[in-house]
């Protein structure tokens, strides 16, 4: 049953989703606006036509479907069919939450430009996160799925990767008993042969291929605007590539309704009332090279050196409750409750110099990561969406965690850059150019010449990162 009351234009994300979904299996999907300042960043009118155009095609080949039980037999039998004309990518799960997000973002937008259809693997670890992003069907690889227990066994060694298969002069553009299933491994420590996935020539040998299985954790989706195959489409699709994750993150990954009481309930106990909300991302790889009282010096010189937060007043205590100045609401995420405790204590403590009243909250502290757990998975999400929320960040250099909550928010966050050898870096932050995320790990290959190039040097909108200087960007 469908609500009877449509949701407005800018509920709909500027056409971005469909109108027509259930809403009550979803409330996130149309409630998410109000804990959001309103994106002036509209999708192109091609992009919304070419997601419901998609919608269609999701419908008709998604799993449960007559085509979809016709494909299964193509991909058992080995035989491609050619009067099956549905092609599918599966997506397989690798690293954190946020690695996660931004692969399934690119396999997405691989799957729009070749015409094929996204299924999930979603492990336990992953179930009710998101709600079902397709009107009346499913991206959930069913659990018969026919090689369900080979999928685990899928990694970089993998004898029937493409990769291995180009190596081993398995498989090229004149093969002519083509598989009727082929693994693309892109996480990131993927080879030169599994990189050749970026070349045109090689993606002309994957069209006749119904299944491709992809294992990804890393956001590929700017190595895809340098292939000539896409670029036209591309182009069209996004005449504004700062925004791609902003468009696609936020019309694929709506907090489940169980993840969502998790964001809403949070917000309004200790974050509405407040006049301004700024949310700190902080998350160290390395203890050793960046020890919490140098991070801490850091966040500290950034958010007053960027004016985002006031100092205070250490020699003067706190008598009675100032209501004065401005509130401002602090959202810290992070695994550990250190950076939290100190800011907490300082400014409840200590009066700022300015008279603003400076709130400090911290949803979570896992202390580790672990990513096969549901619960935690379940925290992160919520973490992610809260930081989208807030009207200022400031994100650690190198997290996808960050990269994700900075573009669903629309926000370019401060950066704090990454401390190396226990030396703070000078600048400490920097503001992000651009709001896109980094692709960590970009082939660094010329197709056609055939010798390594920097591919942050081949069009004016693809740069390298603010955050890893090998990494590159949209821009
Ligand atoms: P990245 O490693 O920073 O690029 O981000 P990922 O999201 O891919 O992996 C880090 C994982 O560690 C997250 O998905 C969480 O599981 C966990 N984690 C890291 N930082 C936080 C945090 O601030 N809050 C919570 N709840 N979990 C975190």
């Amino acid at each position: 049953m469908h609500d009877s009351s449509q949701p407005t234009s800018d509920a709909l994300l500027g056409g971005l989703l469909p109108p027509d979904i259930r809403r009550k299996s979803c409330l996130s999907r149309y409630q998410s606006i109000s804990y959001h300042k309103s994106s002036p960043h509209k999708p192109s009118p091609y992009l919304v036509s070419k997601l419901r155009e998609y919608e269609k095609l999701h419908k008709r080949c998604g799993p449960y479907t007559k085509s979809y039980k016709k494909s299964i037999k193509e991909l058992v039998s080995g035989q491609i069919d050619s009067s099956s004309n549905c092609r599918y990518v599966v997506w397989l799960a690798n690293c954190g939450l946020g690695n996660r997000i931004l692969s399934m973002t690119s396999a997405f937008l691989y799957a729009l430009l070749t015409d094929r259809v996204l299924l999930i693997n979603e492990e336990s670890d992953m179930s009710n996160m998101f709600c079902e992003p397709f009107p009346d069907a499913s991206w959930i690889l069913p659990e018969d799925f026919p090689f369900m227990n080979q999928l685990y066994s899928f990694g970089r060694d993998y004898a029937q990767s493409f990769g291995n298969m180009l190596e081993n002069r398995m498989i090229n553009t004149s093969t002519e008993l083509l598989p009727s299933c082929l693994y693309l491994y892109l996480s990131h420590d993927y080879d030169h042969h599994d990189k050749l996935f970026f070349c045109d020539q090689e993606q002309a040998i994957l069209r006749n291929i119904p299944w491709l299985i992809m294992k990804a954790n890393i956001y590929f989706l700017p190595s895809l605007f340098l292939m000539s195959s896409f670029e036209e489409e591309l182009s069209k699709l996004f005449p504004d590539k700062e925004m791609v994750f902003h468009h696609l993150g936020r019309y694929l990954f709506h907090p489940s309704n169980q993840v969502w009481k998790l964001i809403t309930s949070y917000y309004k106990k200790y974050l509405a009332k407040a006049e301004e909300r700024i949310g700190i991302q902080i998350r160290i790889f390395d203890n050793k090279t960046s020890p919490v009282e140098h991070v801490m010096d850091q966040i500290l010189t950034c958010t007053d050196k960027e004016k985002l937060l006031p100092r205070v007043d250490m020699g003067k205590s706190i008598v009675a409750p100032s209501g004065k100045g401005k509130s401002k609401a602090v959202l810290i995420t992070s695994l550990v409750p250190y950076y939290y405790e100190k800011m907490m204590n300082m400014y409840s403590k200590h009066p700022t110099l300015n008279g603003e009243v400076v709130a400090v909250y911290q949803p979570s502290h896992e202390e580790e990561q672990q990513s096969e757990n549901n619960v935690h998975n379940q925290k992160a999400w919520a973490e992610i969406n809260l930081l989208s929320m807030m009207d200022v960040l400031v994100t650690s250099a190198w997290s996808t965690f960050g990269y994700v909550a900075q573009g669903l928010g629309g926000k370019k966050p401060w950066i704090l850059y990454k401390i190396e050898n226990k030396t703070i870096p000078d600048p400490v932050c920097g503001r992000a150019k651009s709001l896109e995320p980094c692709f960590h790990a970009p082939p660094v290959y010329d197709c056609k010449a055939k010798r390594e190039v920097d591919t942050a040097t081949i069009i004016p909108y693809l740069r390298h990162c603010e955050d890893i200087y090998w990494g590159i960007k949209l821009f």
